[in-house]
């Protein structure tokens, strides 16, 4: 009982609370899956479910059909990635699904083991899931850039990127000794112009970034090879046998609530188009840090412009509206995580992304109350250092 009252404490809400924002917990997606109510709703039943196995005719056997339909359903409205002729493999969150890729592309005895790169600033989390368990099958070499070792090798590619919001190609290019994993958890119109289907032989997405439900743990890659799927498939039946059904279910009732939403089925109200929804908060949070950073000032640059770019999916012209605000502190300042830990605001050092410390990374994700203070608290930082 004592647990239960503890736990049911509210967050702390006092505007000097300390702003943990140095993850990209995507909480400014609840306000429109509360308004949606039932469209996103799941009723799972004691009986229902049971089974390790959704379809054994698929070779994912343990990827629920509707997950499957409604995922190539999504790509189709979207037009941001080509399925047809492709393998769907499901992941506990694309995190696993890049532990698949890790194992799938390596093979066992090989002289040394694959080097695995991507350009900085990259994902701090390609390093640490690439390192966590000292394989011999492949091991972390860094930055894209300055790689030059001979051999085979595997790049990362998130587009548009974590954490700078960037669009990349890659930039090794080895022929018959390299494999690309395209990583476009962000390449979503709340993000970025839809530019055209992503065409790669392997790529990956996931609803935490799309939708927001990154508690589901649910992710997707897209697959051209059989057998990249088939051994992707083995490494998720030998270390977890398969996916979550009921977070399965669930994204696939989020998933075609949005097609839904997007293409106008069961309402006439425009705001029920998700991607519409989440750009406009997505471009009125830019609006604000941009407002709050207005003036050059003695700690922090500007932030990078990005150009505009024909959106395929909204039919519009649109800048860039990435998920974190990527700053660099100038002056003195060595070290920007520490820095802006000090007024309050925790991010993100650049030196877990391969960058220099005086870079820091800021989730604009979260919830509106704590995105009002951190934008509040950015304009203070500018003004002090103004001098205003
Ligand atoms: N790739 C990138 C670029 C990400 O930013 C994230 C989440 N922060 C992931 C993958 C992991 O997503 P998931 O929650 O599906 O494991």
């Amino acid at each position: 009982m004592v647990i239960c009252a503890e736990k049911a404490t509210p967050a702390d809400r006092s505007s000097d609370r300390v702003l943990a924002l140095s993850t990209g917990d995507p909480t400014m997606f609840e306000p429109y899956w509360r308004k949606m109510g039932d469209k996103g709703k799941v009723v799972i039943r004691g009986g229902d479910l049971m089974s390790y196995f959704s379809d054994m005719k698929n070779e994912c056997w343990f990827l629920e059909p509707e997950l499957r339909d409604a995922i190539r359903r999504l790509h189709r409205v979207v037009g941001n990635a080509v399925t047809d002729d492709r393998h769907v493999v499901a992941g506990t969150g694309s995190t696993q699904l890049f532990q698949a890729l890790l194992y799938a592309l390596t093979t066992p005895g090989g002289a040394e083991p694959v080097s695995v790169v991507s350009s900085a600033p990259y994902y701090s989390s390609y390093p640490e899931v690439v390192e966590l368990l000292r394989s011999e099958l492949y091991k972390w070499a860094g930055d894209a850039n300055t790689f030059d070792k001979d051999g085979p090798y595997i790049e990362v590619v998130c587009s548009p990127n974590n954490p700078d919001g960037a669009v990349r190609q890659a930039v090794v290019n080895r022929g018959d000794q390299r494999q690309v994993i395209y990583d476009l958890a962000y390449y979503w119109p709340q993000y970025t112009a839809i530019t055209g289907p992503a065409d790669h032989d392997i790529m990956l997405f996931t609803s935490s970034k799309c939708t927001g439900h990154a508690g589901s743990r649910v992710g997707w890659a897209i697959v051209k090879d059989k057998d990249v799927a088939k051994k992707m498939i083995e490494y998720i039946t030998i270390s977890s046998i398969g996916v979550s059904k009921e977070s399965q279910v669930r994204a696939a009732k989020i998933i075609g609530a949005v097609c839904d939403g997007c293409q106008g089925v069961g309402s006439d109200v425009e705001s029920d188009n998700f991607f519409e929804y989440a750009r406009d908060i997505m471009s009125k949070r830019w609006q604000k840090v941009r407002q709050a950073l207005d003036h050059q000032n003695e700690y922090l640059n500007n932030l990078i412009k990005y150009p505009r770019q024909r959106c395929l999916f909204t039919g519009e012209f649109t800048e860039s509206l990435p998920a974190y605000a990527w700053l660099k502190c100038k002056g003195g300042i060595e070290d920007c995580e520490e820095f802006f830990s000090g007024r309050g605001i925790v991010g993100k050092g650049g030196k877990r992304f391969g960058a220099d410390p005086k870079f820091n990374r800021i989730s604009l994700l979260c919830r509106e109350e704590d995105f009002n203070l951190f934008v509040e608290r950015l304009g203070a930082i500018a003004r002090i250092s103004n001098g205003l």
